[in-house]
């Protein structure tokens, strides 16, 4: 049988696991042996290879984070490092790799297919959802409902307190976490990166709502919204407390900020991310052994599709402005 492998790769998501999991058993099942890479593309510089078999993804479909662990690897954006990790591949006679990563990720994935006859699938995983050719990434679901429960825990004490709370999100040039989370939270106000505001405005809003009687409200801000406030100001590390410290100069009502940070990256993966993934891993498989290469698995209206990955990478601004305009509707 062939030969192929699997490796995790840039901000680890949710979900890898049992995507891991679901890319080994299927190759098993079609007869094809399966080696995992360890730490992302410096494990594929450094031949960190290791057998993978059905046992060796036992008991992780429920897990966060990834068992074969991620890394950057600023090596492999060279032609030298990338030379080096295609020996290595061919070395122990490598088929095929299936990359789960995000965007970087799978910018290198072209490359290592273009520059060798080893084939490429690539599986979207970022809990940032920024990707092209797919709806949904992997850990998007999961980091969405994390922050969901941080928003219910932090509204009980808003209400007892009536104070603004200002939520930092992740996502550095994409909004969709904060988005998407900002409406299934019932935020305020959602500030990101693709959309242009002015933090005036804002503070004119929410004194607006506490002369009508609104006593406390929720501001979700992707950490991407930096350049958007105000243009000369002392930045600190964080655009949430830049605007909590514009909110009570302007207005004078107390402001509280709460960085969910890492929390976002963690996590027993979802229903969702779990069916994802093993759909995905199933797919990636299937196409290497089809001979197929330099694709990404999505999912698209309820079906798993596979894009180009020059197609992919090339997709930009995924937000999607109904549910913009409906997050403001119901904020009103
Ligand atoms: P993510 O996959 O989550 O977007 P990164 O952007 O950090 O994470 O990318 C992960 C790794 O992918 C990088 O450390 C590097 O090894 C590789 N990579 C990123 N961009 C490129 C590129 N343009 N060419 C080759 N490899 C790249």
């Amino acid at each position: 049988g062939k030969k192929i492998a699997v490796m995790t790769s840039g901000g680890d998501a949710p979900g890898m696991n049992p995507a891991i999991r679901s890319v080994v058993r299927t190759a098993i099942y079609y007869d094809m042996d399966v080696i995992g890479i360890k730490h992302g593309y410096s494990g594929m510089i450094e031949g960190n290879f290791e057998a993978m078999y059905r046992g060796s993804v036992a008991d992780i479909i429920h897990r966060g984070g990834t068992i074969l662990h991620s890394a950057r690897c600023p090596e492999f954006e060279t032609v030298e490092g990338r030379k080096q990790a295609i020996e290595n591949l061919k070395r122990e006679g490598i088929e095929g790799v299936v990359i789960i990563g995000g965007d970087g990720s799978l910018q290198g994935a072209e490359k290592l297919a273009e520059e060798s006859d080893i084939r490429v699938v690539g599986i979207p995983g970022t809990i940032d959802n920024d990707l092209g050719g797919t709806d949904y990434c992997l850990g998007f679901d999961t980091a969405m409902n994390t922050v969901i429960d941080g928003v219910n825990k932090i509204r009980d004490t808003a209400t007892s307190h009536e104070r603004t709370f200002i939520i930092e999100v992740m996502g550095r040039h994409s909004g969709d976490l904060a988005l998407m989370s900002g409406l299934a939270s019932g935020a305020e106000y959602i500030l990101i990166p693709e959309i242009k505001f002015s933090s005036k405005d804002v503070c004119d809003k929410i004194q607006q709502g506490y002369e009508r009687g609104k006593l406390h409200s929720i501001i979700m801000v992707a950490e991407g919204v930096d350049e958007d406030l105000k243009p000369n100001r002392k930045k600190s590390e964080s655009p949430a407390f830049d605007l909590s410290n514009e909110i009570e100069e302007r207005t004078g009502l107390e402001t509280r900020v709460i960085i969910l940070g890492h929390l976002q990256r963690g996590g027993s993966p979802t229903a969702m991310d779990r069916i994802l993934a093993s759909r995905m891993g199933f797919e990636a498989v299937k196409l290497l052994r089809d001979g197929k290469n330099k694709l990404m698995v999505g999912y698209r209206n309820h079906e798993i599709i596979s894009t180009s990955l020059s197609e992919v990478l090339k997709e930009k601004d995924k937000i999607n402005h109904e549910i913009v305009e409906l997050a403001h509707i119901l904020s009103l």
